[in-house]
């Protein structure tokens, strides 16, 4: 059975549980160094956080970012998690609108509770499958690319400090 682990997330993102398939992954996310704790940075409207407990796309005049990255607590090295302008349907597939835009300033997740930086992640995505992909996508694209072109990502967020859990720090529809 083919995971649909997307190419920038290979040897980061970790299957966990026995509910993968094709069309749906959950995963852990570990650094090459074998540490699964990062500081998380993000661009992205943390405005509402209050109420609605997840951040979501910010807007900056006709401009959308959305850009998650991992910096692992041991070596700082940095991995990118999700970049709307890139990854998922509409990131891929359509190239996003402003790849060329200047990425806002990154900000560091500060956990609502006790306002540490260090969080575990997990990350799911939900995938139309590798066959929807070949009729839809087009010639231009291999079919190996089926997994960067993933129509739903969410992110769980868990603080070690305190241990808070955020089962959907981001929900996030790509298509
Ligand atoms: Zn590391
Ligand atoms: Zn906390």
């Amino acid at each position: 059975m083919e995971l649909p682990i997307p190419n920038h997330l290979r040897g980061i993102l970790h299957p966990f549980g026995d509910n993968n398939s094709e069309l749906q992954l959950k995963g852990i996310i570990k650094c090459s160094c074998g540490s699964d704790e990062f500081e998380i940075g993000f661009v992205g409207n943390d405005n509402e956080f209050q109420e609605i407990q997840a951040i979501k796309v910010l807007r900056v005049g006709d401009e959308y970012f959305l850009l998650i990255k991992n910096i692992c607590s041991n070596f700082k090295m940095e991995h990118l998690i999700f970049d709307n302008d890139y990854h998922g349907w509409n990131g891929y597939i359509c190239g996003g609108d402003n790849r060329e835009a200047k990425r806002p300033k990154t900000k560091i997740w500060k956990c609502d509770s006790c306002e540490k930086s260090i969080h575990r992640m997990r990350v799911g995505l939900v995938s139309e499958g590798k066959e929807d992909f070949i009729e839809e996508a087009g010639d231009e694209f291999i079919k190996e690319s089926w997994v960067d072109a993933f129509g739903w990502i969410t992110i769980e967020t868990h603080c070690i400090n305190c241990e808070k859990r955020n089962p959907e720090w981001i929900s996030y529809e790509t298509m």
